[in-house]
């Protein structure tokens, strides 16, 4: 049961690095993990979509036949096969075949660019969001703000009713992720990072969300965080080992949530909220496909808006 979808648009939005499960026999492989297109042919079993309609894809390679797959907890795939982009060929090409279950529908007065952020960049902070359990009242704190997934998780813990403190590097990220309504934008430079939390948020932070992943954001994360206090993770680096203080999860009743992508549902509901207004995708630029690999060697500088300076494995 397979689809060819037509790439009209650029996959401006691929995070992970191609070689993302480091495994050689996955090589050599297109990358573009967030595809938009129209079908121009599907294979003679499909019934759920038709030549013509616009598509985005769903970039886990999921069974839809295990227990969790039938709970809907598709990136917890009992067989899963991995990534588009990474296990099989991705968007960054003119066609693209993949099973049918793996396109969802790209709602009307959506335009192709600005869906190519729905996928990953805006449904895995909707995720993110439910796993945090997100309350009006709450203050959630941002590590990585500016990111591709970090500018939309700020309007995302907005939507949910949370007040964000963002932190970042730089005055134009920080002006980036004020415009889209932080209550406070901190620079991660800042010598006294954890007072200026504390100054904002003086019983400590309902929800602290660590996109950078490293031992020291984690740490900062921890630290911020009040009573009934949630950490989110989904960044992680190979080997990666942080140490927690099991006296404080205990007397605070701290949480420590991981998060992984988002489940079909929850990505065409991410959709809706796009095609609603209540979620701007943030595209910072878009190249035609000879000059992909430019545009990769800016990310990887650290010199868009939307990507930080590092590919760590956020699966
Ligand atoms: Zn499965």
């Amino acid at each position: 049961m397979r689809v060819e979808a037509c790439g009209v648009g650029l996959t401006v939005l691929n995070y992970m690095n191609g070689n993302h499960s480091r495994r050689p026999e996955d090589l050599p492989r297109i990358p573009g993990h967030e595809a938009v297109g129209t079908v121009v042919e599907v294979g003679a079993a499909v019934t759920t979509l038709s030549a013509g309609q616009r598509v985005m894809s769903y970039f886990y390679l999921f069974c839809d036949d295990c227990d969790l797959c039938r709970l809907a907890h598709e990136p917890l795939c009992r067989r899963l096969r991995g990534q588009v982009g990474v296990a099989a060929d991705g968007g960054y090409a003119e066609y693209l075949a993949l099973p049918a279950r793996n396109f969802l529908p790209v709602p009307e007065g959506v335009s192709v660019v600005d869906a190519t952020a729905i996928p990953d960049a805006i449904a895995t902070p909707f995720h993110v969001s439910r796993r945090a359990a997100i309350a009006p009242g709450d203050t959630v704190l941002v590590v990585g703000a500016a990111g591709g997934v970090g500018i939309h998780m700020v309007q995302m813990a907005r939507e949910f009713g949370g007040a964000v403190i963002a932190i970042d590097r730089g005055t134009h990220k920080l002006k980036a992720v004020s415009e889209f309504g932080a209550l406070a934008a901190l620079d991660a430079d800042t010598p006294d990072l954890s007072d200026c939390v504390r100054a904002v948020a003086p019983g400590g932070v309902a929800v602290a969300i660590d996109l950078v992943g490293t031992a020291q954001t984690l740490g900062a994360c921890l630290e911020a965080l009040g009573p009934r206090g949630r950490l989110v993770l989904l960044t992680t680096f190979p080997g990666g080992v942080t140490e927690v203080a099991p006296r404080r999860m205990v007397q605070a009743e701290i949480s420590i949530i991981g998060s992984r992508y988002a489940s079909r549902w929850e990505v065409a509901q991410a959709a809706r909220l796009v095609a609603a207004r209540r979620i701007t995708p943030v595209v910072s630029e878009v190249v035609p496909l000879p000059n992909v690999e430019h545009l990769h060697d800016r990310l990887r500088a650290g010199t868009l808006l939307g990507r930080g300076a590092t590919c760590p494995d956020r699966s």
